[in-house]
């Protein structure tokens, strides 16, 4: 079993009918950087910068960004890196005291981008530092939080003054770096149209966005059967948001947990999902399954997968239509 996954490493990913998928990696350590590359992960779909801000007393340099972006861009050799940036506040705190204290509501309160739009100036430095590092191989800026267009305005106004504050000092600069936003607030979800306007490419953070949508703490284990992605509404809402950006024709990938568990590999296929992220521990079990399901069959079972009334409906459906494929 072990020597069968190994060599998935090196083969590509493709459905038992042929459909090519991407895997990419969910990294914040080196380690995973070094883990996604032997796994044959075609990216980093999604870098969690803010572990940056939570390993140290007070807030890392420029240069210091700099220099742990272009080590995350030059580990992959040339393939995509999405970089995320500050997701602090809520369950994430930060040692430099950034995010806010004592909020009655940190789920609901200044988090992720609202955190950043806050802090321009603290912002800006972030920015800088990921254009500087985008010039040593194709970079991607994904934004956490979104709720609406205007946050999109906003980051694209400071991602073209962080470009022109380089320029006029001199720096070399990329010529061009797509700005993707995160879908894991529902406003963000269900209004995807819009958001899409500014977006050149969507990530679904389902960690969140089943938090929000099912009003059920993530981190809260007397939840467990209410913080469930399997909910036939929670799935038709991920389904909206990548129908949308395939009829955009712009890239969504899916980046929450649910990416890296096979269980749920059949189902985000039937959805027309193509581009996975998750954790590099799982790369190999998820190609490992994705050759064993036709991804044809599962695309015109969805609209019956979807009309489902319970979860237990879900996946008794699921199970019926991954049986007629062996
Ligand atoms: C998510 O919310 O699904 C996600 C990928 O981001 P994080 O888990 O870092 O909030
Ligand atoms: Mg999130």
């Amino acid at each position: 079993e072990g020597r069968r996954l190994a060599a998935l490493a090196t083969a590509p990913t493709l459905t038992k009918d042929g459909a090519h998928v991407r895997l990419f990696a969910n990294a914040e350590l080196a380690g995973d950087v070094t883990l996604a590359r032997s796994r044959g992960a075609d990216g980093v779909g999604l870098y969690r910068s803010e572990f940056l801000f939570l390993r140290q007393r007070g807030l890392p340099s420029e240069d210091e960004q700099f220099a742990a972006y272009r080590d995350v861009v030059l580990g992959m050799g040339g393939l995509p890196v999405t970089i995320r940036t500050l997701d602090l506040g809520a369950d994430k705190a930060d040692a430099a005291g950034l995010a806010i204290r004592g909020e009655d509501n940190p789920a609901l309160g200044v988090r992720g981008i609202r955190l950043s739009l806050r802090y321009p100036d603290i912002f800006s430095v972030q920015l800088r530092a990921i254009l500087r590092a985008a010039c040593y191989g194709p970079v991607r800026i994904l934004v956490p939080m979104i709720t609406h267009l205007g946050e999109m305005t906003d980051v694209r106004r400071l991602i073209k003054k962080a470009r022109e504050d380089l320029a006029r000092a001199g720096q070399e600069l990329p010529e061009r770096l797509d700005v993707g936003a995160m879908i894991e607030v529902p406003a963000a979800a269900i209004g995807v149209t819009s958001i899409l306007e500014k977006a050149d490419f969507l990530a679904i953070g389902t960690n969140d966005l089943a938090q929000y949508v099912l009003a059920a703490d993530r981190n809260n284990d007397a939840l467990e059967g209410i913080y469930d992605p399997l909910q036939p509404a929670f799935l038709r809402l991920i389904a909206h948001v990548i129908a949308s950006a395939r009829r955009a024709k712009k890239p969504v990938s899916l980046c929450g947990e649910i990416a890296g568990d096979t269980q749920f590999t059949a189902l985000l296929l039937a959805m027309g999902l193509e581009e996975f992220s998750m954790h590099p521990g799982q790369l190999l079990q998820v190609r490992d399954r994705l050759t064993q399901l036709d991804c044809g069959a599962l695309r015109r079972a969805a609209p019956r997968l979807f009309r489902a009334h319970s979860r237990d409906e879900v996946e008794a459906r699921l199970l019926e239509v991954v049986a007629l494929q062996d």
